[in-house]
């Protein structure tokens, strides 16, 4: 079998290749380093064997030796293995020295190249590496060794006279260092230099400076590993050509309280402006037993919620029906989601409100007739749509499909919260839960964002005003709440 190098990228979830993610999802042992994006294992089988190796960080250190006999050991057996690691695997990641292990073994082995950090992260903050106008080379060089070091291999000198830009990894606990040598080599002390801290991260932070200030900015800001430094006048553009860091989001952390299944809609909008977005659900959805009803029966079937979608079809699926089982029923929905979630069953919602809360529901049905109507929705909903079609002598039934019970937060998310920028509530159940589950744990600082008012009802039921509640009660419009609320407090 083979051992496959693979390069993960420099950190960002969306730069590990099309051919890393296949190797992932087939290989049977993945050995695999700490600077690997937090998502890079999701697809791995369920009967994989996940090894660290990482060195450093916290954890136990791997010796190169033991990695090498771990490849080794797996490769021989006739395992397909894969050994995943950060950025691309020869570029100072020791690939090349397993890649000579291997084929001194007689183990087969490809590579897969990942982009490096040296041209991921510069990107990431605006700096081209090389430049038609400034400059024609690029170098990688590593600051690992200690430049005051007589025994140092690395000829500082020779790389003050590199006509280019110079990146430099490992080297943040060195740039007082590096700078003073560089600049002894020849180089301006005004010359334009960066530091690029957790590039492509969302919490990516970098600097501008000259060779002569760039120790002290980064002292200034602490910046720490992993970290690039770059030399040249290209370092200058980061201040013209940024874009990362200038998303609307960008260095908010932002914690989705809503249930795992429907986060990952709001996460990934949240993402996409820059934040960092932590999934961190506190409720479930529960389906209740009973029997299917008979949509077809009623004038009307008003449907509250996605979940309460998909668990209908699920009660109708269970009966031997379809969609057809509507057939002669109006089909009303509280929102644009729960319109989208019956439109992936086949049925287009004939009254969306323009308010998405059972009030603008029961407007927006004012004017139409009614005798039978069905309420197809959470055990513990409010009463305001059933009281109001009731009043006006329909004849309703209300069937509950689900519950929302309580998901406990774990203790890692639990810290992540507590240090979150803003924590979003999608409903008055994500609002109950998450306080009896984190109660005081919120931190202060912590801003709180409110779909809307019925949501925000309930979180000042628990003693917290909203800082934000959206307009648009949906996720668009939570979304942009949170983006208008971003901007204001930047400009104060
Ligand atoms: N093989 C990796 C480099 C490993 S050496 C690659 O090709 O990218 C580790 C060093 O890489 C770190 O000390 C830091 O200098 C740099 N590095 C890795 N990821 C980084 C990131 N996201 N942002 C900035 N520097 C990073």
């Amino acid at each position: 079998m083979t051992v496959y190098l693979v390069g993960a990228g420099p950190g960002d979830p969306g730069l590990i290749t099309a051919r890393a993610l296949e190797l992932i999802a087939a290989a049977d042992v993945i050995v695999y380093d700490r600077l690997i994006p937090d998502t890079a294992l999701d697809g791995a089988r369920p009967d994989a064997e996940l090894l660290y190796a990482g060195k450093g960080g916290g954890g136990p250190s791997v010796s190169q030796d033991e990695i090498q006999r771990l490849l080794l050991a797996h490769g021989s057996a006739g395992r397909q293995v894969v050994r995943l690691k950060g950025g691309d695997p020869f570029v100072f990641g020791r690939g090349g020295e397993e890649a000579e292990a291997l084929r001194a073994a007689g183990v087969a082995f490809e590579v897969v190249p990942g982009i490096t950090a040296g041209v991921a992260a510069t990107a990431y903050a605006g700096i081209p590496v090389t430049h038609r106008d400034t400059s024609s080379a690029v170098a990688f060089v590593t600051g690992h060794e200690d430049p005051d070091k007589p025994e140092s291999t690395l000829d500082w000198a020779a790389l003050a006279r590199f006509p280019g830009t110079l990146v430099v990894y490992m080297g943040v606990g060195r740039l007082e260092a590096i700078a003073r040598h560089l600049i002894a080599g020849g180089r301006a002390p005004d010359e334009a230099a960066a530091v690029i801290e957790r590039g492509t991260l969302p919490e990516q932070r970098a600097f501008a400076a000259t060779l002569e200030t760039l120790a002290d900015t980064a002292e200034r800001h602490r910046i720490r590993a992993p970290a690039l430094l770059v030399v040249g006048p290209v370092a200058a553009l980061h201040g013209q050509l940024s874009w990362f860091e200038r998303r609307p989001l960008a260095g908010l952390s932002i914690a989705v309280t809503r249930p795992r299944a429907q986060a990952g809609e709001l996460a990934g909008r949240l993402r996409e402006l820059g934040a960092r977005a932590i999934e961190a659900p506190s409720i479930r959805i529960a389906a209740l037993p009973g029997p299917a009803p008979d949509p077809g029966a009623y004038d009307l079937v008003c449907l509250t919620s996605a979940n309460g979608v998909q668990l209908l079809f699920e009660r109708l699926a269970a009966a031997g029906r379809d969609a057809r089982a509507f057939a002669g029923a109006s089909v009303a929905v509280i929102g644009p989601g729960t319109a989208a979630s019956l439109a992936r069953h086949g049925l287009i919602a004939d009254i969306v409100p323009q308010r998405f809360v059972a009030e603008g529901l029961v407007e927006a049905l004012a004017e139409i007739p009614l005798r039978r109507a069905l309420i197809a929705r959470a055990a513990e909903a409010r009463d305001v749509l059933p009281d109001a079609l009731r009043a006006r002598g329909a004849e309703v039934d209300v069937v509950a499909l689900y519950e929302t019970v309580a998901e406990p937060l774990p203790e890692s998310r639990r810290a992540a919260v507590a240090q979150a920028d803003y924590v979003t509530f999608t409903s008055a159940s994500t609002v109950r839960f998450f306080f009896e589950s984190i109660g005081d744990g919120l931190s202060g600082r912590a801003l709180v964002a409110s779909i809307g008012p019925v949501t925000s009802k309930a979180l000042r039921a628990c003693g917290r005003e909203p800082d934000v509640e959206a307009l648009r009660h949906d996720i668009d419009g939570l979304v942009e709440a949170l983006v208008a609320d971003a901007i204001a407090r930047r400009a104060r």
